[in-house]
């Protein structure tokens, strides 16, 4: 078993976040609006009204005054150092014990299989193609955090997996349905004229949600704890429960962990007295054979996806909204296909492929005032590991 801290939104608030944290935990998972500023010059990239425009926690863990007492995992949000995340868009470190999980990724860590999107949805900018770049503009700064088709479309490659623990920022449209909604609009009686719009969230997320069928979904941006349960059972679904029938489904094994339900929980800022951390007990599950003792690895399923939708990144963004039969067979193939390749390796070269080096290092000077862009050695690796050659 393992101790996961989750924490909601993070807005530069390390300090207090790891203060927070009972002892000892596995891992913290933060769930967006992370602000990872080096510098002065992020700063100029971060999405925010100008009284909140501050530099935060973050510096010390960039620069090793201080270190991250725990392994830490995020996704970004809407409030983001957006131009140090765009140069690690494959997922890195941004600090020694800090990861980020990319624009989208599936990582192995201890034996938790950890899926995450970064941004949060924004309609307008959904089908568009990702054409952000320095210096962002008034417009740029913004849509460099919507999160586009191809990147939930990719997670939607996914095999079904009720073993899989998944992070998002925003929340998926409608999961307000599947808890104590009365609740949640005492709390924030605002809400209330966006759920009647179905606006209330992100819809691709809600649909994500619906194929993966995760044990978990942890989000935050609404600031507010809010916990959901989503059941996969069909009779439940129709509300006509056959207890009989739930019984005798009961003593099969295999039905019992197919229908296992989605757990989600969104949570707070980190302030005083709000819901902001909640501590979970996760069983480990077993590292595929081929990577037995490797702690932290990318997930050979992702991979595979990434490949894939990188080769058809064209097709996927101008096919529009509902992908056509046609396309999602060809794409299915394609994973299938890459997946076989990647399984062929030497066991030794599958290993070293899959992976995740903790090679941190400075990139952008903490003093540094002027917006530029750095390559990033992690990004560098990444491409030529999974993307480089055909
Ligand atoms: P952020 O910290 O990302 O700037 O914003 C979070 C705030 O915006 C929270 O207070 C949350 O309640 C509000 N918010 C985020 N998304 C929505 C939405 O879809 N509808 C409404 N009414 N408020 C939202
Ligand atoms: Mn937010």
């Amino acid at each position: 078993m393992l101790t996961v801290a989750v924490e909601g939104c993070c807005h530069g608030q390390l300090n207090a976040i790891y203060r927070s944290l009972p002892k000892p935990v596995d891992l913290l998972i933060i769930c967006g609006d992370f602000q990872s500023i080096r510098n002065r010059a992020d700063l100029e990239c971060l999405a925010v009204p100008q009284k909140y425009r501050q530099m935060g926690d973050f510096q010390d863990y960039y620069t090793g005054r201080r270190i991250a007492p725990v392994m830490t995992i995020f996704v970004g949000g809407n409030h983001e150092a957006s131009n140090y995340l765009s140069e690690l868009r494959y997922g890195g470190f941004v600090a020694p014990n800090i990861y980020y999980l990319g624009r989208y990724g599936v990582i192995w860590y201890k034996g938790l299989r950890i899926a995450g999107i970064s941004g949060i949805y924004n309609e307008t900018n959904f089908l568009k193609p990702r054409k952000e770049t320095l210096p962002y503009d008034r417009s740029t700064i913004r849509s460099v955090y919507h999160y586009r088709n191809t990147e939930v479309t990719a997670l939607k490659l996914l095999q079904p997996s009720n073993e899989t623990i998944m992070v998002s920022h925003d929340w998926p449209e409608g999961i307000y349905e599947y808890g104590r909604k009365d609740q949640l609009l005492r709390c924030k009686p605002f809400f209330k004229s966006d759920m009647e719009k179905h606006q209330l969230g992100s819809p691709p997320l809600m649909a994500l949600l619906r194929h993966l069928r995760p044990s978990h979904w942890f989000s935050a941006h609404m600031h507010v704890k809010f916990e959901a349960t989503v059941s996969w059972k069909p009779s439940q679904e129709n509300e006509k429960i056959n207890k009989e029938e739930i019984e005798l489904e009961l003593n099969d094994a295999s039905e019992e962990t197919a229908d296992l339900p989605t757990r989600f929980l969104a949570l707070d800022k980190c302030l005083p007295r709000r819901k902001f951390m909640e501590v979970f007990r996760l069983a480990q599950l077993d590292v595929p054979t081929k990577l037995a003792g490797l702690d932290f690895f990318y997930d050979p399923e992702y991979i595979s996806i990434l490949r894939t939708v990188e080769l058809y990144r064209k097709d996927i963004e101008s096919a529009g909204l509902d992908l056509p039969e046609e396309l999602i067979t060809t794409l299915h193939r394609e994973c299938d296909r890459q997946r076989i390749l990647l399984e062929d390796l030497e066991t030794h070269k599958y290993r070293e492929l899959l992976q995740i080096n903790s090679q941190f290092s400075v990139t952008a000077d903490a003093s540094a005032k002027e917006v530029q862009e750095y390559t990033n050695p992690q990004t560098v690796q990444f491409i030529e590991k999974f993307l480089a050659q055909p």
